[in-house]
């Protein structure tokens, strides 16, 4: 591994209710420079003076299907080139071609799906490329070992019969806990949606779901991963949502510990 990359994939056609979360990866930069806090994780290490952090900027992300294939191929030329990507989304849409290289290059993937959505659809309103749905399509590829779902709260029977068919393992908010960890005895890929947060933490978000999990739990969450974190996304940031740039905030504090996650992961694969 010879350092991580940021990867900027301004893209939210697939969004099913709201546009905006294509402005995201200019606000989430702007807030991890932003004077207001510095670039050190809470593991000590300091990203603004770390030589294997490199940004590769925004990915132009052509309409339609074809953009599937661009985002998978972008992410892959970086893995050919060892090193780790955090994908800064757009929505969730991003997932399916992101993890597609990831599991290309790692068997044995176990997916930590952090979201208030299950986002299994088969078809969102007809839309199979729907943000709604790029965990089925995961899924039904048959691209990785486990899918782990924290935060859920907006499981219904359609997506239910997927996670059921898929074999999901979905931690719901029913079921979370303070100090829940989990384990992976192989590589790791996280996917965060930011509305696992509760609006409270973060409503500039396109569907802002109550009864989630304080900022403060998604960071312990994200540090206690037991396995090597070898990939993220991070997505839905909607700064149409955002007047304030709290979340774009949030959003950059959650990025800063899933560099220190990529950045300390030891070899593998
Ligand atoms: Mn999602
Ligand atoms: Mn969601």
């Amino acid at each position: 591994m010879r350092g991580v990359t940021l990867l900027g994939v301004p893209w939210d056609e697939h969004s099913s209710h709201l546009r905006g979360a294509a402005l995201a990866p200019p606000a989430l930069r702007a807030a991890l420079r932003s004077p207001s806090s510095n670039l050190s994780t809470e593991s000590g290490l300091d990203l603004g003076d770390e030589p294997r952090l490199a940004d590769a900027g925004d990915l132009e992300v052509p309409p339609g299907v074809a953009a599937v294939e661009t985002i998978e191929e972008s992410v892959a030329r970086l893995l050919d080139r060892e090193r780790r990507v955090l994908v800064l989304g757009g929505d969730h849409a991003v997932a399916w071609p992101s993890v597609r290289a990831h599991a290309r290059r790692y068997e044995d993937l176990t997916v930590l799906h952090l979201d208030a959505h299950p986002d299994l659809y088969d078809e969102f309103e007809g839309n199979r490329l729907s943000h709604a749905c790029p965990f089925a399509r995961i899924m039904e590829e048959g691209q990785v070992a486990r899918l782990v779902q924290v935060g859920i709260r907006t499981m219904n029977p359609p997506q239910r019969a997927q996670a059921e068919r898929f074999g999901v393992e979905v931690i719901d908010m029913t079921l979370w806990r303070p100090d829940l960890t989990v384990n992976a005895a192989g590589p790791v890929y996280v996917s965060l949606d930011l509305d696992v947060l509760d609006p409270a933490f973060a409503p500039g978000v396109s569907h802002p779901e109550p009864g989630g999990l304080s900022t403060r739990e998604v960071i312990g969450l994200l540090q206690r991963v037991k396995g090597p974190v070898v990939g993220a996304d991070l997505v839905e940031l909607n700064p149409t949502r955002d007047p304030t740039g709290l979340t774009a905030r949030v959003a950059a504090k959650l990025a800063k510990e899933l560099l220190a996650r990529l950045l300390t992961t030891a070899e593998c694969g």
